[in-house]
């Protein structure tokens, strides 16, 4: 009999802009620049809500959440994770861990991620040690205007 596991992958970015805060998995980060989007740009929970939708074959965020409805307008983008989290429960499974790597060329992410890996642990309902914040800077990428968030998750039927 084949383990009933499956794994998602989910990939995002946002350019940074000038004045306006920076959220990244939630937490509130020291920046003279913000992430701009629709909702409040929150480049590794919506990388994370990806992964957790592909892992389960539900649509993708922006199919979920368009762009293009003002009710998303500066949302927090814990309520689509959250929309996620049901998808999986809704198809009888849990999250076992996730890993994830940020590439931007500032704020270092060293300083952060503790907080990070405790408060996305906390929205996603599993240990601090089960997430992975990896952080690297776009060597040679030229994206230093952008934030970019790579996260994998693996679930199993509960
Ligand atoms: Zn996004």
């Amino acid at each position: 009999m084949k383990p009933d596991i499956r794994i998602g992958y989910g990939w995002d970015s946002h350019e940074f802009k000038p004045g306006i805060p920076l959220k990244i998995g939630g937490v509130k980060l020291e920046h003279t620049h913000g992430l701009g989007g629709h909702s409040d740009g929150d480049v590794l929970l919506h990388a994370l809500t990806d992964a957790l939708l592909g892992a389960v074959a539900a649509p993708d965020i922006g199919a979920l959440f368009p762009p293009s409805d003002p009710k998303w307008k500066g949302a927090d983008s814990a309520v689509f994770l959250h929309e996620a989290l049901e998808r999986v429960s809704g198809a009888g499974y849990e999250v076992i861990n996730v890993d994830s790597t940020l590439v931007l060329a500032a704020p270092k992410i060293g300083p952060y991620a503790a907080a990070l890996r405790e408060h996305v642990a906390t929205l996603l309902g599993i240990a601090p040690d089960c997430v992975g914040i990896k952080a690297k800077t776009p060597e040679g990428m030229g994206t230093d205007h952008a934030a970019i968030a790579h996260a994998v998750v693996l679930i199993a039927k509960s």
